[in-house]
């Protein structure tokens, strides 16, 4: 489901790519294979490849139209990145812009980038290399980061190089250009979205509300990267700085939707990309967007 009605806004999915490198039992921690069993009539091929123990993730951004606004959110991995070792993700060429024209939404017509945290697939496309520089790829926008999460990885570069690098080359030119704004937990866009801050993944991780007449969305970023998450909670995974608050965070975000209707809307969902969430006897179930 590319295309997604909420109230009055419209949502759009645009694919980069799916990246089913990542294996379960080196990004989930704590992980238990047994606990795979039961789901496998589900996660299987869509969600988990169990011949390589593999995680199959989408890479896409969301496209929303409040109305007022067009807003990108989570920029992927973009193209032209220097991302050794990981050979896939490294001198990247994929028509991301052009899927977004091609969803009716050009460069210039997007009024804010919206980043979820600043892990490297989700900064990419903020800036593209033009005559040997990194420049913000959208000209008319304003580029909100959260200021706990910009402050962070500012003064603590991450020790992995590709996080480095994401920082130097997709954050910090849209910084010196003078195109970003600081925006603290609360922070509204306009009437339709909100910015709740959710810390643990990253220490200034967010999800972003979008409310529209009677019906929500949330895009939850990595709060949750996969499915098996609603299921068991606790598994936080090895790309998240603090294990135990990225849990208690994704528990919080899987109860208010249940409790609120809200659709979730994660960043590496593969297809139907959303769910809905019920409270269950464990933990949580998920329900596709159909
Ligand atoms: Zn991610």
């Amino acid at each position: 489901m590319d295309h997604l009605t909420i109230g009055d806004a419209s949502v759009v999915r645009i694919e980069e790519m799916v990246d089913s490198t990542f294996l379960a039992a080196n990004f989930f921690m704590p992980f238990d294979p047994e606990a795979l069993q039961p789901h496998l009539h589900w996660l299987a091929p869509r969600y988990y490849i169990p011949d390589r123990g593999a995680l199959v993730f989408s890479m896409h951004a969301w496209i929303v139209k409040t109305g007022r606004h067009t807003v990108l959110i989570d920029t992927c991995v973009g193209n032209d990145k220097e991302r050794m070792p990981r050979t896939h993700w490294h001198h990247l060429q994929t028509p991301f812009l052009e899927r977004l024209r091609a969803a009716g939404a050009t460069p210039e017509s997007i009024d804010y980038v919206m980043c979820t945290h600043l892990h490297a697939d989700h900064i990419g496309w903020n800036t593209v290399l033009r005559d040997g520089r990194w420049v913000p790829t959208f000209p008319n926008a304003r580029y909100l980061f959260a200021r706990i999460e910009y402050d962070h990885w500012q003064k603590n570069p991450d020790p992995s190089p590709i996080r480095r690098a994401a920082f130097l080359d997709s954050a910090l030119p849209v910084v010196e250009a003078g195109r970003a704004d600081m925006i603290e937990d609360g922070h509204q866009v306009d009437a339709a979205l909100t910015v709740e801050l959710a810390p643990g993944h990253t220490p200034g991780n967010v999800c972003i509300r979008l409310r529209s007449g009677s019906q929500e969305a949330i895009f939850a970023g990595d709060t949750v990267h996969h499915p098996m998450q609603a299921y068991e909670v606790d598994w936080s995974t090895v790309a998240c700085t603090d294990r135990v608050a990225a849990a208690a965070s994704r528990r919080k975000l899987l109860e208010q939707c249940a409790e609120r209707g809200s659709l979730l809307l994660p960043a590496h969902f593969p297809a139907p990309y959303g769910a809905y969430v019920r409270a269950s006897r464990k933990g949580f179930e998920l329900r596709w967007l159909s």
